[in-house]
């Protein structure tokens, strides 16, 4: 099947220009085309949408969260974030079954399709349930295979498991390793997961610096920063390594991963949730650090929604710095779509573009938030919000069209997620 999208405006995202009266056309689920419309174009075996001006843009990709902890939504809040997570999270956690890691995927996987979230990096447990639920759902998936305490087994053995499920369970889905932070998990966890890596070539993450708590506990135990520590691991090495929140770096820590490849995802409204600070953002900009947003999961933030991370993470610098000149809304746009793709190691996604894969979104420029459009980019960024998407495209078909999911029942989804959440707090 194959899509022709006609009088679409469209943000590429390769640079600020803005394309009008253009057609894209989706070959299978590919790009095939971005031009001036075609006249004479014959389009087989195609669905032909008519977006009347409407905008064309990249899907967001979320580089951090916790899909399935969607089931602990508004549990906990009031607590700062080592309370939030030792006193409420991790109990629920470890009450967790087969079909509640299941059930929570589906959950954030409805609510990230309507919200044109197209590629999520999931970090959690019950792995075979979330490739389940990736496959099930639509959207592209980077799902994280590693440790998350330090009490689970280590043996290469037990990764290659996870390693060859996740590299043949479709085209959507893409494995990317990760210790859960330096508090958590031990250096020998850390080390099995960097060697594993290196030998199969895969992207790296982490939680790092996220509170001053981290960062002080680090100095007292071991003398350095998290991010010099895991320098020491070695963790930066040969590998594209994607740090999610660096909310309290310094000069220091910025000049260590400014040799490396790393991509800073950044998480504002989790860390303000949780009271955990707000990341000096414009310092890494200003260092050349790739930077990309994650929502974090929505135990954390409370929802999944990229519009606030771009609005949070452009505003905020200008806030606290006391300028508005820092953090351009274009700026924020590439951290929600093509910084993303790159830091988790796409070669052609984030962009639309010929041969890129066709993860597009419309965002409806017809209603009264998005009007004037005196500028279109600062309109998306600081004006739009979950309810301007109109359709998401993932891998070339269409999952969320005029305010329905095409292929999920989400008064089912709904019911499935209460129903875990209750037996989690009955067992
Ligand atoms: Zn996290």
């Amino acid at each position: 099947m194959n899509t022709r999208f006609i009088n679409a405006t469209v943000l590429t995202m390769e640079d600020e220009k803005i394309l009008y009266d253009t057609e894209v056309f989706i070959k299978g689920n590919i790009i095939d085309y971005v031009g001036p419309y075609r006249e004479d174009f014959c389009c087989k075996d195609c669905e032909v949408i008519d977006v009347k001006g409407n905008l064309l843009m990249p899907g967001f990709v979320n580089t951090h969260c916790h899909a399935a902890m969607s089931l602990f939504r508004g549990i906990g809040e009031g607590a700062n974030f080592k309370n939030w997570w030792i006193d409420y999270m991790r109990p629920l956690e470890e009450k967790l079954e087969d079909e509640d890691y299941y059930n929570g995927f589906m959950l954030s996987a409805s609510e990230m399709i309507k919200n044109g979230i197209t590629t999520v990096c999931d970090m959690y447990m019950g792995i075979d349930q979330t490739v389940k639920a990736v496959n099930d759902s639509g959207i592209r998936a980077n799902i994280c295979m590693g440790f998350i305490l330090g009490t689970e087994e280590l043996s290469e053995n037990g990764l290659i498991g996870y390693y060859n499920l996740l590299t043949n369970s479709g085209d959507r889905i893409k494995p990317i390793m990760y210790c859960h932070a330096i508090y958590s998990t031990d250096e020998a966890r850390y080390s099995e997961v960097i060697k594993f890596a290196k030998k199969y070539n895969l992207p790296i993450t982490t939680h790092v610096s996220e509170t001053l708590d981290e960062v002080g506990d680090c100095d007292k135990r071991y003398g350095v920063s998290p991010v010099g520590l895991l320098e020491s691991y070695g963790f930066f090495d040969n590998t594209k390594t994607l740090l999610a929140h660096c909310v309290h770096l310094d000069k220091a820590d910025c000049d260590i991963i400014n040799n490396y490849d790393v991509t800073v995802s950044s998480n504002p409204s989790s860390n303000l949730y949780l009271g955990s600070g707000i990341a000096p953002i414009n310092a890494y900009l200003n260092k050349n650090i790739n930077v990309a947003l994650g929502t974090d999961g929505s135990a954390s933030n409370n929802s999944l929604n990229m519009f606030k991370e771009m609005f949070l993470v452009k505003n905020l610098q200008s806030g606290i710095l006391n300028d508005a000149t820092l953090v351009t809304s274009f700026n924020a746009l590439k951290m929600a779509t093509i910084n993303g793709a790159k830091a988790l190691d796409y070669s052609s996604l984030g962009l639309i573009k010929k041969g890129y894969l066709a993860d597009i979104i419309e965002i409806d420029l017809k209603q009264s938030n998005m009007q004037p459009l005196n500028n279109l980019i600062t309109n998306v960024v600081n004006s739009a919000d979950v309810n301007n998407v109109k359709m998401t495209m993932i891998n070339g078909k269409i999952l969320f069209k005029d305010g329905k999911l095409l292929y999920l029942d989400e008064e089912q989804l709904i019911n499935n997620a209460n129903k875990s959440i209750q037996n989690i707090k009955n067992r």
